[in-house]
């Protein structure tokens, strides 16, 4: 290191208790702006957030900062060279946007007038993720003033969506319509959390998913169940068979193909998972279900995590009215969905449902199968130099072990990875109790710290380990 990093550190803290003041007056007026994309009346809002946040990001010092049109809400786009021509280049992703919001869902103060109380900032969209994006302005700038560098020491660029809580309609076709002016070495996602206040930890990846309808056609219409039923194929009946075949005793998912490329967990990674202080009752109570079930051979964390699923999330057909009605029904529907895991082609997975599906229905039996896309699994290997410097940067702010998690859900990040073809990162201080997308949702302002003192140790970091993995 060309610096004492306990030297740098001490600099990093003076410089953002000398900001924390002003950083957090400008996070409030930020959290003013209601930038909520679902809501069309919002829509002014949403720019003038995006306005906003550009503003900003040019006050800070990118010498970048524009406003990236959609066909929706406006993204923010901002860029920083570091004038070293061998220094990696780090997008950061981020949104601007936020869940919608009112008083009388349960909020005990207005949602859209921030209040600090007990070392917490509630206000919509202080974690998720207004209060995430911005850590990177006092971050970067504790960067410069502790290493006395007048630019980053890496390329650093910034893409924060204003559509990211209304499914990023247009995210992918932004992504790869700027290809070329997003290029970089790896994606830094700030739109994720960690285990707990007192656990730090380093989200290594994300499910993919995809899902689909499957309609039955059997008879033209309903037919007398006395007259024909026990003599002719039933689509409901076959698409309960369906749905019973897809998992084995084991709980294994059937389908053949299904697991081709799944990358496995390591024995370090399950010894990792295994360490984290999991409390399966209160997941339990969260999941707001009776029992915890799933393939044979894991652990809960390990199968919501790790491991690819296929789940029937609909099944309808046939007489649904009060009282019986003897028929033999003409139609039925099943909805599929599943999650993906790192090494598993979508494509490859949808087209083996497809034969599964074509091979085990009786002639007689019409099918349609449709595919709603595909989000794609990301995952960084735990040996990764960027991932090291992320959790060396975070040990550093926390002061502690920073333990390796990884998300059971699919996001956006995916279309980052799959268009720029780099290893996604996750760097999130928010915690489980935040309250993402419900009343009273918080950020608690001594985490938020450690996520700025986490950004600003993290660029020299990278600079100087990055060796062009
Ligand atoms: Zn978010």
């Amino acid at each position: 290191m060309s610096t004492i990093p306990a030297a740098q550190d001490s600099a990093v803290r003076a410089h953002i208790q000398d900001r924390r003041a002003a950083f957090l007056d400008d996070l409030v007026e930020w959290l003013r702006i209601p930038s909520v994309s679902a809501d069309p009346e919002h829509a002014d809002d949403v720019r003038r957030s995006a306005a906003w946040l550009a503003d900003k990001l040019k006050a800070t010092g990118f010498p970048v900062a524009e406003i990236w049109e959609t066909p929706g809400h406006p993204a923010v786009f901002a860029e920083w060279p570091s004038g070293d021509p061998d220094a990696p280049t780090v997008l950061v992703y981020g949104h601007h946007d936020v869940q919608p919001a009112a008083r009388d869902d349960g909020w005990h103060t207005d949602p859209f007038e921030p209040v600090e109380h007990d070392g917490r900032l509630y206000a919509r969209g202080a974690a998720d993720d207004k209060g995430q994006v911005f850590f990177h302005t006092l971050g970067v700038s504790a960067h410069l003033a502790a290493t006395g560098r007048t630019a980053p020491a890496v390329n650093l660029k910034l893409l924060i969506e204003g559509e990211e809580e209304s499914g990023s309609p247009h995210f992918p076709d932004l992504v790869h319509r700027q290809a070329e002016r997003l290029a970089c070495d790896a994606v830094i996602v700030s739109d994720t959390g960690m285990w707990s206040a007192d656990t730090p930890t380093v989200c290594t990846g994300m499910r993919g998913l995809t899902d689909c309808q499957i309609d039955l056609h059997g008879p033209d219409q309903d037919i007398h169940s006395g007259s024909f039923g026990g003599a002719v194929p039933n689509p409901a009946t076959e698409a309960a068979r369906l749905a019973a075949a897809l998992h084995d005793d084991e709980r294994r998912v059937t389908v053949p193909g299904f697991y081709d490329g799944v990358i496995e967990l390591t024995e370090r990674e399950r010894a990792l998972f295994a360490e984290l202080p999991f409390d399966e009752t209160a997941w339990l109570h969260t999941a707001h279900s009776h029992a915890a079930l799933g393939e044979h051979g894991y652990t809960t964390l390990e199968r919501v995590w790790a491991r690819p699923t296929a789940e029937v999330n609909g099944i309808s057909g046939g007489y649904q009215g009060p009282g019986g009605k003897t028929i033999v029904p003409s139609t039925a529907q099943l909805k599929l969905s599943f999650r993906l895991v790192a090494g598993q082609d979508a494509d490859a997975v949808q087209q083996s449902v497809r034969d599964w599906v074509a091979q085990r229905l009786p002639h007689g039996i019409r099918h349609d199968i449709t595919f709603w896309g595909a989000t794609r699994p990301c995952l960084t290997p735990l040996g990764h130099p960027a991932l090291q410097s992320l959790a060396r940067a975070m040990e550093r702010a926390f002061g502690q072990t920073v333990r390796f998690t990884r998300e059971g859900g699919s996001g956006p990040a995916a279309d980052l990875q799959d268009a720029l073809d780099v290893p996604v990162l996750f760097l999130g201080i928010s915690i489980p109790s935040d309250g993402w997308h419900a009343p009273n949702e918080k950020v608690e302002l001594d985490l938020l710290e450690k996520g700025v003192e986490t950004a600003a140790h993290l660029w020299g970091d990278l600079a100087e380990n990055w060796h062009g993995a």
